[in-house]
């Protein structure tokens, strides 16, 4: 894909910072914003800085025996969702709408078998961020 579709290095989202990993998954403003409105309506908290969202991308989390495939489940469709919202900006020269990031997520939500409502998933993954 860079290659293919070179950005010299500069987000095609925000088109302020460079191009990272890190940026293109998490620190990229808009895709921030995003993370921030998932974990509001999945998760009933939107208080995590990029930090956290980095270390639990790397599953720095301390809580060896909570069953996260669940949570797990969430964070894929966040990462999903962020993929296909990053190259539908870039192929098709879209800006990035966080308004259409989330129904993206919300679509995703409604269609996936293994990721539990609302009400299972409150109050248990806030608290365990990384401080
Ligand atoms: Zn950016």
């Amino acid at each position: 894909m860079p290659v293919k579709h070179p950005t010299n290095n500069i987000c095609p989202i925000c088109a302020v910072e460079p191009d990272t990993v890190r940026h293109f998954f998490v620190d990229c403003p808009l895709k921030f914003v995003f993370w921030q409105q998932a974990f509001s309506t999945t998760f009933t908290t939107s208080s995590l800085s990029s930090d956290n969202i980095w270390d639990l991308l790397h599953l720095h989390i301390t809580d060896g025996n909570r069953p996260w495939s669940t949570h797990l489940s969430h964070i894929g469709l966040i990462l999903q969702t962020i993929w296909s919202m990053h190259w539908r900006s870039v192929f098709h020269n879209l800006p990035w709408h966080p308004h259409i990031a989330s129904q993206f997520y919300q679509n995703l939500l409604s269609r996936h078998p293994f990721v539990s409502s609302r009400q299972n998933t409150q109050n248990q993954f806030g608290a365990q961020l990384p401080q």
